[in-house]
């Protein structure tokens, strides 16, 4: 249930963003490697934090490498710690 509001605050963000800025050329810095790069983030971080009784989610912009490697990352660190690196 939980599902259909997810989407429906991303539609409003969308929605949001297209009213504003045009972000389909404009240039972002990685906020995990710190190079820049053009195109939409491929944003896989997710930022929560609360201020007092307020709630902010914040998306930092991320290239695709180390939007990838931290997905994978995080999905990794949940099964595999038993696993070699390298
Ligand atoms: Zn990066």
């Amino acid at each position: 249930m939980s599902a259909r509001a997810v989407s429906l605050a991303m539609e409003q963000e969308e929605a949001a963003a297209a009213s504003g800025v045009d972000t389909a050329s404009r240039t972002y810095q990685c906020d995990a490697c710190g190079d820049s790069f053009e195109g939409e983030p491929a944003g896989a971080g997710l930022f929560l934090w609360t201020r007092g009784d307020e709630i902010r989610y914040e998306e930092p912009p991320l290239c695709e490498q180390c939007a990838s490697r931290i997905t994978v990352g995080a999905l990794l660190k949940w099964d595999t710690e038993d696993e070699e690196e390298g």
